[in-house]
């Protein structure tokens, strides 16, 4: 079996963007409203463990929360819900809001989003093309406008609107409040280098994100039970003698070849705990030349890469 290229669902959103970057390939939403969410996803087989979309805004979304894994057994779900962001394109003052400025009550939490000082009270961070951010289950958290983001995520469709700036869409105080970390967000862990050009950006209980920057390949060592998925963000290289490049996502379940061509910028993302350490075997595989695919090189940079414009 080789590599399986995931299909894409747009998803309209109040504050998403009518002006979607091409290289998305959807069509203007014309009429309807602005698309928010592309979802990446395999039409056939049992419900994955992750989920990947591409998030773009225009406007703010709601300050939300998400339940960790025993609220979210309450209530029936079957897991609770991670979720980290890549910024892939960020406008000048594009912000991220993670965790409170200061602890307060739960009592006063529900005082500050039924009268809208909650706002006032995220943490927001200006961010840029690059960035990565972790938000565990419990984290209060919003993203502005003005931004292009990969979001990874536990495979599970539950989030409590806490605020939503006074659109008509429905809150879920009780279940927010309840889910809450009401207090300043503090990283579980930072980004690391793991070897050169490979950086763990996310090693959590829940899954693990990686950030290859350096020419390398060979035969990737997924499995069924650990399926690995590919997103490429900048350059790129092939996968099973395929173009490997953004905006796609791949999923890999046994033993695709794949290359990546030096200066790109790949995320592989998997589920479970603890860093995957020979991510590649067989590298002999990605020094063989492939006719018609010419190696390319592409200039690492924290920059935003003209597609997504
Ligand atoms: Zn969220």
């Amino acid at each position: 079996m080789t590599a399986n290229r995931l299909s894409t669902r747009s998803i309209e959103k109040v504050w998403g963007r009518s002006d979607l970057p091409r290289a998305f390939g959807l069509a203007a939403p014309a009429a309807q409203q602005p698309v928010g969410e592309i979802w990446f996803e395999d039409s056939k087989g049992p419900r994955p463990d992750l989920l990947v979309k591409y998030l773009l805004t225009s406007e703010k979304l709601s300050i939300q929360v998400h339940p960790d894994a025993a609220a979210a057994r309450a209530y029936g779900y079957p897991s609770g819900k991670d979720e980290a962001w890549l910024v892939v394109a960020a406008e000048p003052g594009a912000r991220i809001g993670l965790g409170l400025r200061a602890p307060i009550s739960k009592a006063e939490l529900r005082a500050a989003a039924l009268d809208g000082r909650i706002e006032a009270m995220i943490d927001w961070r200006e961010v840029s093309a690059g960035d990565v951010f972790f938000s565990p289950a419990g984290t209060i958290h919003a993203l502005g406008p003005g931004l292009t983001l990969v979001e990874i995520q536990q495979n599970v469709d539950v989030t409590y609107r806490l605020y939503d700036y006074g659109r008509p869409r429905e809150l879920h105080l009780d279940e927010a409040i309840a889910a809450a970390i009401p207090e300043p967000y503090v990283a579980p862990f930072e980004p690391y280098a793991y070897a050169p050009g490979r950086e763990i950006l996310v090693d959590s209980p829940a899954f693990v994100i990686e950030r290859w920057t350096i020419g390398a390949g060979g035969r990737l060592a997924a499995g069924p039970e650990r399926p690995v998925w590919l997103i490429p963000v900048r350059g790129g290289g092939l996968i099973d003698g395929q173009p490997l490049e953004a905006p796609t996502v791949w999923v890999v379940e046994d033993q695709s070849r794949i290359r990546i061509d030096e200066g790109s910028e790949v995320l592989f993302a998997y589920p479970g705990q603890g860093v995957c350490d020979a991510l590649f075997v067989d590298t002999r595989i990605a020094d063989a030349p492939i006719p018609g695919h010419e190696r390319r090189h592409f200039v690492p940079a924290r920059r935003i890469d003209p597609i997504f414009r």
